[in-house]
């Protein structure tokens, strides 16, 4: 007898036709992959192991027999993405931006260890934050991290500017010379401008201190050389997602770019922290979908990552100049391809959200700086990455712009989406 699984196709299908033809996707985290990418990943990979690292002639570096295909891909993976980012060192095994930070975590915090992150309120992943693997990990048995109360804080967040989407160089540089953490993350969740990396890092040499850049929204603008480029800066890791602005299968990598004294003193930990640490089996079938989306983004990473930051920042003005209000005005809102949006004014974020879906755009509602009830957020995060992909321009983001702007004020406008859309159904960049 076979068994019937018409209702599972059928929601694929349905999932399909929702969210690749008719709705206009603004989830700043999400991305469609090439066809390519997404056909590789459909092989007898899927049900294999191969921990350890490529076997190399005359030396067994994995834990089991039959890999010598995935260790060729594995190899060229890595090859290719160190040349992508200009990097030294590369580990394509984490499978995702998580399991990339929770392997630093792992390989190089202690218990009791001190550590500077972005909060959540600023941005911040909530891995970074005191219920995420950073701040479980430096917590000691028994422990509970208190924030804010100098005596037992090591969680320390970076401080900002006025502005509060800009952390604040100098004052990070005091903080790191009064608390001497044994790491500094930079990088976060609502990423509209780039971090202070240079002053930071230098100051964290003089101390020996890492620098971990959490790239997992940027680092397809990284790739495509438009955003700050954190392994030229000084960052020790960067650590990322590779299906954000990358365009890639879900998984993660952590890249370096150090000398031979610095790879012996940091690389260990990352090595470690991803295997035995965050993973054993590393999900080979995707991994052959890294190195597709790696040779796309080689070829049409610079055009792709330019017309998202250019198609973010219309996108921005022509809400803002429409009267739906966009942060950071006086900034031209953003240098990546997100954008906040302040809905407090329209009711709360998680109901604007909702009349934006019923509308067939997808967005997240997200916390503001200075909001304090994660589940009573004034603000939307909002992407172009994937409406890039297929095609969007300036112009289509003022259509866009328009359509949001009646949603949020409780029109009907799905028809118009839906056409806007249908407009837009050709995968470009690839
Ligand atoms: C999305 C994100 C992550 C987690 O990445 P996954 O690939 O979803 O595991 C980590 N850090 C930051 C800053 C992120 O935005």
């Amino acid at each position: 007898m076979t068994i019937d699984i018409h209702d599972i196709e059928q929601l694929l299908e349905q999932q399909e036709q929702w969210r690749q033809r008719q709705a206009i996707n603004l989830i700043a985290s999400e991305n469609t992959p090439s066809e390519a990418v997404r056909r590789v990943q459909n092989s007898d990979f899927m049900g294999r192991y191969a921990e350890g690292h490529p076997n190399e002639p005359g030396k067994v570096n994995r834990y089991y027999q039959g890999t010598r295909y995935i260790d060729e891909i594995e190899r060229q993976a890595r090859t290719e993405i160190m040349e992508l980012f200009r990097a030294r060192q590369a580990d394509v095994r984490p499978i995702s931006g998580n399991a990339s930070n929770t392997a630093i975590a792992l390989g190089y915090l202690r218990g009791g260890d001190t550590v500077v992150a972005n909060s959540t309120d600023a941005g911040g992943h909530i891995s970074h934050g005191p219920v995420g693997v950073f701040g479980r990990r430096i917590q000691n048995r028994g422990q509970v991290l208190k924030l804010g109360s100098e005596k037992s804080v090591n969680l320390h967040y970076l401080p900002l500017t006025e502005d509060h989407y800009h952390v604040d160089a100098q004052k990070t540089i005091e903080l790191i010379e009064r608390v001497s953490p044994q790491l500094v993350i930079m990088g976060k969740s609502l990423f509209l401008f780039p971090e202070p990396v240079s002053e930071v890092a230098a100051a964290c040499r003089a101390k020996n201190i890492p620098l971990l850049y959490d790239g997992a929204h940027v680092l397809g603008l990284i790739a495509g050389g438009q955003f700050q480029d954190p392994l030229r800066e000084g960052a020790t890791w960067l650590t990322g997602s590779t299906h954000k602005t990358f365009p890639g299968p879900q998984r993660g990598v952590i890249l370096g770019n150090l000398d031979e004294e610095g790879e012996k003193k940091f690389w260990p930990a990352a090595d470690r922290g991803v295997f035995p640490g965050s993973s054993s089996n590393h999900h080979l079938h995707t991994l052959p979908a890294l190195l597709v989306a790696t040779r796309e983004m080689k070829l049409y990473g610079r055009d792709y990552a330019a017309q998202i930051v250019r198609n973010a920042q219309a996108l921005g003005r022509s809400l803002d100049e429409l009267g739906t209000p966009v942060e950071a005005r006086d900034f031209g809102y953003t240098k990546s391809h997100i954008i906040a949006v302040n809905v407090a004014q329209f009711g709360a974020g998680v109901e604007v959200a909702k009349r934006l879906e019923a509308n067939d755009i997808i967005v997240n509602y997200n916390m503001l700086p200075g909001d304090e009830d994660p589940r009573n957020p004034s603000g939307l995060r909002i992407g172009v990455s994937e409406m890039t992909r297929y095609g969007m321009d300036e112009q289509a983001m003022g259509e866009l712009a328009q359509l949001m702007h009646d949603a949020v004020h409780g029109q009907q406008v799905k028809e118009q989406v839906n056409k806007l859309r249908a407009r837009y159904t050709e995968m470009q960049y690839v």
